[in-house]
Order: C-alpha cells, then sequence, then structure tokens
C-alpha cells in the first residue's frame, strides 16, 4: 500500500485559497499570464522552476528485493527444503544441483520479469495524455506534463483535466471528480469565484487535475502542477505497479501449486512406503524422492508464462495496439465480433469537401487535402465563388461554427482540431471566405458543442453591427428538423422544401460522403446564452455540403483476414445510413445492403435485438446508448464482442465489452480509461492484428503448458514406476535433477518466443468457455509421459541386455530422455498443423540456440572425465547414440501421425 504523502505547506494552502477566491484578472495577474495564453518562451523557461507536470514517480522495489521475490513460492520452498536435507546427508552434489536449479530459474525470472516492467513502462509512456492549449495565441495539443502555471488549457468533453486550472469560461461543462472527492455524479462548473471556505466539490471555477470532463466545453489557466496540484497533495504518488499477470496465468499458477502439494504428499507416502514396507535405506530413499519431487515441480512454468506475456504486450505495442489491462490479451484471443467506428478506423479521417448543394445549384469542389486553395464547379464549369452569395453564408458558418484551425508545416496542411471541421475551413477558403477575418469580425458568444448525441454544433455569434445569429452545423436530418425556411439562391428566403433536402442528402450519402447541413438563425442581440431551445425551431437551412472521406487500405485486407478468421466485423456509425453502407461495400463488410439505424434499434425490445443483430453488419445513426445495447445483444449469444470508441459516453460500452478498444489518437481519455486496448494509430488493421496477437500469446501459454507438463510427468514416472516395482532406477536422481536443470529453464523458454503459427487466423476463435487443461491436452500429457516412460525404460533394458555397466545404460536412458524432449519440443511448435515442413524443422533462432546449448551440456556430462565422475556417466558409443537420436525420432512420428489423425477427424 502507498502511504499518503499530505504535504503540510501553509503557504501552499494560501494560495491554493487565492485560487477560487479571487477574480479572473487578479488570477491572471498572479501567474503573470493574460486569455491569448503564455509565449512557448516563458512556457519553456516555466518549466525549469515549476518542473514537469507530473506526479512523483512511485520508488521502485530495489533489484535485490526483487530478486529475492523470486524465492517466495512454494516451488521454491520445496526445492530449497530438498537442498538442506540432501546438504545433511553430505550429499553435496545434489545440493548443488538443486540450488543451481533454484538460482537459474530465479535469475532468469529476474532478468525476464525486469524486461517485462520495461514493456509496461514503455507502454505507460505511450499512454501519457496531452493537453490543447494556447500558446503564442494558437491553439495546439501538447504533451500534458508540458504545462506550467499560466498556460491557458481548453477543455472539451472526455478530456481528462491535465492541471488544476481556474476557469476562464465554461460553457455546459460538468466534471466527474470522484477521485477527489468520492462523488461520482458529475459536478457543473463556471467561472465565478466562491467563498473561501467552499470544500473541494464545491469549488465550481476550479478543475483538478486527473479529473474528467463528461459534457461541455470550457477554458482555463493552469494554477498548479504536477505535485502541487489537489490529486498530487493527497495522494503524493498514483502509479501504481501492475503485475504481469492474466486470469488464466494466475489460474495456471494456482495448479501449478497444488500440484506441488499433490506432488509433496505422493513424495512423503512414498517416502514411508519405501522405509517401512520395502524396507529401502533412507538416505537412498530420500534422494530418489527428493530426485522424483524435483522432476515433477514444474518450477519453472510461472517464470516462463510471464515472459510470454511480457512478449505479447511488447509485440502488440509494435504493431499499435497498447494493452492497457493485461487479461486484454487473453479476450483478444477468443474475440468473435470487432465492432468498430467507421471514421478513422475504417477511413482514413482525412476529409474533404467535394460537394456544396446551395438551393438546386450542386457545386463540385477539387484540391488535396487540406490545402486551402482548388477549384470550385458548377455544372463542370469552373465558376468564381464570388457571384454566388449563398455559398459564401455556408462558408462563413462553416468558419464560425467551427473549433479547428489549418496551418501550413514544412509545406503540408495540418489540422488541430477535428479533420472534419478541417476540411470545412479548407473549403471555405475555396469559397473565398477567410477563417480569420470571419471570426475576428464575428464574436463568438457562446456555443453548444458537438455530441454525439445530438449531433450538430452552433454557435452564437455577434456582428460588428451588434447583430445576433446563431450558426448550426450538423447531420441534415437534425438540422432540417429544425428549419422552416431555406436559403434562396439571391440571399433571400423561402419556405423549406423538405423533401427535396431529404432526398439530395440521401444522394449524396449514398456516394460514401458524409452530409453536413448548416442553418442560421437571427436573435435578439442581448441573448449573450445559447441554449438547446433556442435552434429548436424557426432555423433558415443555408445548404449542405458532402465530405469524402477514403477507406484505409489495410483495413481492407484485415477485414478480410477477420472473416477468415470467423470473426464477424460490425460498423457501428454515428454517420448516415447510406454513406455507412457505401463505405461498407468498399471495405468488404458481410451484408451491406442491411443497414439498422439507432430509430431502428429503439423500437426493438432486447428479444427482437438479439434476433436482428446476428445478421445485419451496419448500425447506422447511432448513439453510444446503441453501442452498449448491441453489446449486451451480442454477448448474449455468446459471443466474445470487441468494441471500439472514442467518446466520453463510449465509456459504458467500452467497460461492457469483453475488449473494449479506445483510439488513441481522436479518442477522449474518458474512454481511454474505459478501455482495455488503446490503438496508437486509429486502425482497423491493428486491431486485427492485435487479435492475431492475442491468439498467439495464447497458442504460447498453450505450447508451454503441453511441453512442460508432460516433460515433468515422463521425468517424474521414470523415477516413481521403478521404485514401485523395486527396479533399479534408470536414471538417478541426481541425473534427473540436471536434465530438469538445464531443460525446465531452456528448452521450455524457446516456446515463449514462439511466432505466429501460419493458420493462426483461419481457425475458427477459441471458445470463450474453453478450458486450458482441455481432454485433449490431458490426453496429450498420459500419451507423452507413457511414450517417454516407454523411451527410457526401453532404450535401459536394451542397453543391460546388450551387458553395459549401470552406468553407461544410465547414461544412454538419461540422454535419451533429453532427446525425447528435444523432439517434443519440434512437435508442440505447431499444434494445429503439420510438423513436417521445411519451416517447422528449420524452427527459430531461439529454439536452435536453446536446442544446442542443452546438446553441448549433453556432450559434457557424457564425456568429459571430471562431469563423469560427478554424474556417473560413462562415454556413450557412436551406434548407441544413432539408437538415441532414433529413439526421439519415433516419439516424433507417433506423437505426429496421432495429431494428424486428431486433426483429421476434427477437421470432419
Ligand atoms: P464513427 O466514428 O462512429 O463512425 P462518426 O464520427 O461518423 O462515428 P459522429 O462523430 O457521432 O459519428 O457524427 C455523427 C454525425 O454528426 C455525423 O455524420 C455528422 O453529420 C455530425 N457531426 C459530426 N461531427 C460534427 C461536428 N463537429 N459538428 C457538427 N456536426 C457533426
Amino acid at each position: 500500500m502507498q502511504k499518503l504523502a499530505v504535504k503540510q505547506d501553509t503557504g501552499a494552502e494560501e494560495k491554493q485559497i487565492l485560487w477560487h477566491t479571487s477574480s479572473i484578472e487578479q488570477v491572471l495577474k498572479k501567474l503573470g499570464t493574460n486569455p491569448a495564453g503564455l509565449t512557448q518562451k516563458e512556457a519553456e523557461s516555466r518549466v525549469l522552476t515549476h518542473g514537469l507536470n507530473r506526479m512523483p514517480k512511485q520508488e521502485k522495489r530495489s533489484a535485490i528485493h526483487r530478486f529475492l521475490l523470486h524465492f517466495n513460492n512454494i516451488l521454491i520452498y520445496v526445492l530449497l527444503g530438498s537442498a538442506l536435507i540432501t546438504a545433511f546427508l553430505n550429499h553435496w552434489i545434489d545440493t548443488s544441483v538443486i540450488l543451481a536449479v533454484v538460482f537459474t530459474n530465479a535469475i532468469i525470472g529476474f532478468i525476464q520479469e525486469g524486461n517485462a516492467e520495461k514493456a509496461m513502462d514503455a507502454i505507460h509512456e505511450l499512454l501519457a495524455p496531452h493537453a490543447s492549449v494556447l500558446r503564442d495565441g494558437m491553439r495546439q495539443s501538447i504533451a500534458g506534463e508540458m504545462l506550467v502555471p499560466g498556460d491557458i488549457v481548453l477543455l472539451e468533453a472526455g478530456d481528462k483535466v491535465p492541471a488544476d486550472i481556474r476557469l476562464l469560461s465554461a460553457h455546459g461543462l460538468s466534471i466527474q471528480e470522484a477521485i477527489l472527492t468520492g462523488e461520482s455524479v458529475p459536478v457543473d462548473k463556471d467561472c465565478s469565484c466562491v467563498a473561501m471556505d467552499a470544500p473541494l466539490g464545491e469549488r465550481s471555477c476550479l478543475g483538478f487535475s486527473g479529473t474528467l470532463v463528461t459534457a461541455g466545453q470550457g477554458k482555463g489557466v493552469v494554477v498548479t502542477t504536477g505535485a502541487s496540484t489537489e490529486i498530487g497533495r493527497i495522494s503524493g504518488l498514483i502509479s501504481k505497479v501492475e503485475t504481469l499477470t492474466t486470469p488464466l496465468v494466475k489460474q495456471m499458477n494456482v495448479f501449478a501449486k497444488w500440484l506441488t502439494v499433490l506432488i509433496l504428499a505422493i513424495a512423503i507416502l512414498l517416502l514411508l512406503f519405501g522405509y517401512f514396507v520395502d524396507h529401502y535405506d533412507f538416505t537412498e530413499l530420500f534422494m530418489a524422492v527428493v530426485g522424483l519431487s524435483v522432476a515433477a515441480i514444474p518450477e519453472g512454468l510461472p517464470a516462463i508464462l510471464t515472459i510470454t506475456l511480457a512478449i505479447g504486450v511488447k509485440a502488440m505495442a509494435s504493431q499499435n495496439a497498447i494493452v492497457r489491462r493485461l487479461p486484454a490479451i487473453e479476450t483478444l484471443g477468443s474475440v468473435s465480433v470487432i465492432c468498430t467506428d467507421k471514421t478513422g478506423t475504417l477511413t482514413l479521417n482525412e476529409m474533404m469537401v467535394t460537394s456544396a448543394l446551395v438551393h438546386q445549384s450542386v457545386f463540385t469542389l477539387e484540391g488535396a487535402g487540406y490545402q486551402p486553395k482548388g477549384l470550385l464547379k458548377l455544372n463542370d464549369k469552373v465558376v468564381s465563388p464570388f457571384e454566388h452569395v449563398a455559398l459564401g453564408e455556408i462558408a462563413r458558418a462553416a468558419v464560425l461554427c467551427n473549433d479547428a484551425e489549418l496551418r501550413e508545416r514544412e509545406g503540408a496542411w495540418v489540422v488541430e482540431g477535428d479533420p472534419m471541421e478541417g476540411a470545412l475551413l479548407a473549403f471555405a477558403a475555396k469559397c473565398g471566405v477567410g477563417a480569420q477575418g470571419e471570426q475576428n469580425t464575428w464574436r463568438r458568444v457562446d456555443t453548444i458543442p458537438f455530441d454525439a448525441k445530438h449531433r450538430f454544433m452552433a454557435t452564437l455569434n455577434h456582428s460588428p453591427d451588434n447583430r445576433a445569429s446563431v450558426f448550426i452545423k450538423g447531420a441534415p436530418e437534425r438540422v432540417l428538423a429544425m428549419c422552416n425556411k431555406q436559403r434562396k439562391a439571391d440571399g433571400g428566403s423561402e419556405r423549406l422544401e423538405e423533401a427535396y433536402w431529404r432526398k439530395t442528402a440521401d444522394g449524396i450519402a449514398s456516394l460514401g460522403q458524409r452530409v453536413l447541413a448548416f442553418a442560421v438563425k437571427d436573435i435578439p442581440n442581448e441573448d449573450m446564452q445559447l441554449n438547446h431551445a433556442d435552434v429548436e425551431g424557426g432555423c433558415t437551412l443555408l445548404g449542405m455540403v458532402g465530405l469524402i472521406d477514403p477507406p484505409r487500405a489495410e483495413a481492407i485486407t484485415a477485414i478480410g483476414e477477420c472473416h477468415d478468421a470467423g470473426i464477424r466485423v460490425k460498423m457501428i456509425t454515428g454517420d448516415h445510413g447510406a454513406t455507412a453502407a457505401a463505405i461498407a461495400k468498399q471495405i468488404g463488410l458481410k451484408n451491406p445492403n442491411k443497414v439498422l439505424t439507432g430509430n431502428d434499434l429503439d423500437t426493438f425490445d432486447d428479444a427482437k435485438l438479439k434476433e436482428e443483430v446476428l445478421d445485419c453488419d451496419i448500425f447506422a445513426r447511432t448513439s453510444p446508448e446503441h453501442k452498449l445495447r448491441l453489446v449486451m445483444a451480442l454477448q448474449s449469444h455468446g459471443m466474445t464482442v470487441a468494441m471500439t470508441g472514442d467518446g466520453v459516453n463510449d465509456a459504458p460500452a467500452l467497460k461492457r465489452a469483453d475488449a473494449g478498444i479506445a483510439m488513441g489518437k481522436k479518442g477522449s481519455e474518458a474512454a481511454k480509461e474505459a478501455a482495455e486496448l488503446v490503438l496508437a494509430d486509429d486502425n482497423f488493421a491493428s486491431i486485427a492484428a492485435a487479435v492475431q496477437e492475442g491468439r498467439t500469446v495464447y497458442d504460447n501459454i498453450k505450447k508451454v503448458i503441453s511441453w512442460t507438463l508432460p516433460t515433468n510427468a515422463g521425468e517424474a514416472s521414470t523415477i516413481l514406476v521403478a521404485m514401485l516395482f523395486g527396479m533399479t532406477l534408470p536414471i538417478t536422481p541426481v541425473q534427473i535433477l540436471w536434465v530438469n536443470l538445464i531443460t525446465a529453464v531452456t528448452l521450455g523458454i524457446a516456446l515463449a518466443f514462439e511466432p505466429t503459427e501460419k493458420n493462426t487466423m483461419r481457425r475458427a476463435p477459441r471458445p470463450q468457455e474453453e478450458p486450458l487443461l482441455t481432454g485433449e491436452l490431458v490426453w496429450h500429457i498420459v500419451l507423452v509421459a507413457a511414450l517417454f516412460l516407454g523411451g527410457v525404460f526401453g532404450i535401459y533394458s536394451y542397453a543391460i541386455e546388450r551387458g553395459y555397466s549401470v552406468e553407461l545404460a544410465r547414461t544412454i536412458a538419461l540422454n535419451t530422455l533429453v532427446v525425447m524432449e528435444i523432439f517434443h519440443l519440434f512437435f508442440i511448435r505447431n499444434i494445429y498443423s503439420t510438423s513436417l515442413t521445411w519451416e517447422a524443422i528449420r524452427g527459430t533462432r531461439i529454439v536452435w540456440i536453446v536446442v544446442i546449448t542443452v546438446t553441448l551440456a549433453q556432450f559434457a556430462i557424457t564425456y568429459i572425465p571430471l562431469l563423469q565422475g560427478i554424474f556417473e556417466t560413462r562415454a556413450i558409443p557412436f551406434f548407441d547414440g544413432l539408437l538415441i537420436i532414433g529413439t526421439g525420432l519415433t516419439l516424433f512420428a507417433i506423437v505426429e501421425i496421432e495429431k494428424q489423425v486428431r486433426l483429421n477427424l476434427k477437421a470432419r
């Protein structure tokens, strides 16, 4: 548990009070800033005095502490206990081999855990939040930790407040401050100062670092950063250490523990049985039992599973999928349906206005990207925008009802803000309307920010001659519902022809374009506040524009891959049904002619929705609440659902989904917080890659287990059977310890690094409830253990019959065991397809490194006289060497044939 580190700095207390009791002007003065923000230079110099805006990092556990933790494990206690007793019995060789097993295990675990922690740290860095600030009078997005007192921050729904701020303006702003106050209902914010003794939750003119904006927009000045913020003062440290585990790995670790207990119980029984019934010599008996226990305990398993996960996390990050919650790695592997947004995920989110409709005229626009230059055409002829008054009016609405900025950077035009709004600025420029000029002339007084539920945005602007107009842009059906008039080409107005506009909007949408309508309404100029009621009716439609947003080429490939992998892809978008259907066709979704809209979903009860949801892949004009219902409907079919989201209101659906996926670029902090996975590039292809990686990790976990357990069972049963039947041990206890040392911690690790199997994305998803230890796996364990047993005893008896000494016979048996383990390793690498391909035989670098290491070690104990003395081994004649390899091959052939038969039966 983290200790609370509350600073008792009275100076800071006083200052703190100042921020919510003083007027905005006083606060700005105190901070030496102004509403246009600091200069970049000033901000940089303030970083030097105030430090970075981040919480002090939690002190890491010391290396020694971390190393020692690897001994804190029941498996290891048992081994250490055995080492102690062997030492008492003066069996120093056994003691050293057991200790070597324990230490090698701890060292490998320690190194790999270090790597895993580094991978997690790197991931936290990738998730570091950004903040929108005004610097040098311009809006820009900077890393949250670069914020300094005096910076002017812009907030919108879904943002995390990046530092403690005093609000300068707030429009419908509400913030959820549960992390500070425990109150989960969001509180409304405004700019007026509050009483000195107002408790934290009532300081409505302040925004606190780490809290979430749930609605509205606001602007504020940073008053404190980093550890001096309220959250910093309360908790001091908030970064918590995440352990690298998943439910499956936890389950395996519990299994390994119980297995250890079981093995111990068997060992004790055997000891008693051997001593009192069979009257074995105690020391000899004890050594055999120790050998048996060490052989049976899968001591390397926990470390290898952790390594497998760490490799998976890293591999996913390199594919732009950042895992926020580790169990997601596992869930991703079993995903059977992906519900995805359209804009930016399936499409590039690089928008351009290509058509503009103004009272019976359809203009087309040309150009490239966001460049504010391009030809304007009417009926295929280039025209001047200045001849068309009504077009100029749409363009003005497009720049006034807009929060984005276009900037030229190194010859390219880029958008700061929403790409669609950026495209509108470029469109206005092509129509001869400059954003800056209009925005300076028409002062914005209030705003209704866009939200996915209402699908429009409106601003209240005052003209220089003191007229007040509301400019509205939004989804056509929303805006049409507000209008009763339409603009004529000459600038006058007439009655709205709603049917005509609806038809026209559908026409553009069916080309795959996003349609946006514009309207205006004049209101009394004393109105300084804009409410939803103000735009409910009486507006004049100015016209519509159509924007293209090309599909991502890689999304098309990825969708094909998902379909091959038995994963259904569903598009859930806020966009128009016809636009969604056109894009769905282009990217290859199944069933692109069936579209259900949010309105349709509202008429369905849960049973009807459950019925309809399977077959339909396009859901249009949906709001975040629909996403939640869709997730639940799909889950009711037993499907594992991955759901993407970006807005603040998507959080419930992301939480409810089996794998919630937030967009890293355009996603809000609220969505990221609710998600299991964050896509660094917002790209659908990264989801497909993450699913593939999830399947690979699961397969590798399965491979590690499928290799380790039969290996342990085979080794242990060799000793067990010999003891039970009163035979000479075909492998001595110290030899078994050796095999365990070199195999458990070397060969097994290679499997953690296994690359994706070729047909991974051609298999149907794994059923959610499928246990890891399936009947198939248990059968495999039994089969391989039996083959190990047969191989070892078979070759041992052969050697004895040939008249070899017991020592030589044991050396041959020992080497056979290791060779069989190596062949089993090659077999396990391909559990879903044949191992008889060149690729399978060629293996990977890591596989060959461990195989060569183990082979060299075997040669060493077989042929080096010093080691021969310690392990009681003898040099093996050449022919018998071949026989050992032959035994390995035979094992391989048997398990391979068994697999082929099983796979064939399954396929049938
Ligand atoms: P998705 O990313 O899920 O595909 P989307 O981004 O297409 O969804 P929303 O952002 O919810 O969907 O937008 C829905 C509709 O709202 C759009 O089709 C458009 O008509 C309108 N809209 C989108 N952004 C704005 C905005 N900034 N101002 C006004 N209207 C907007």
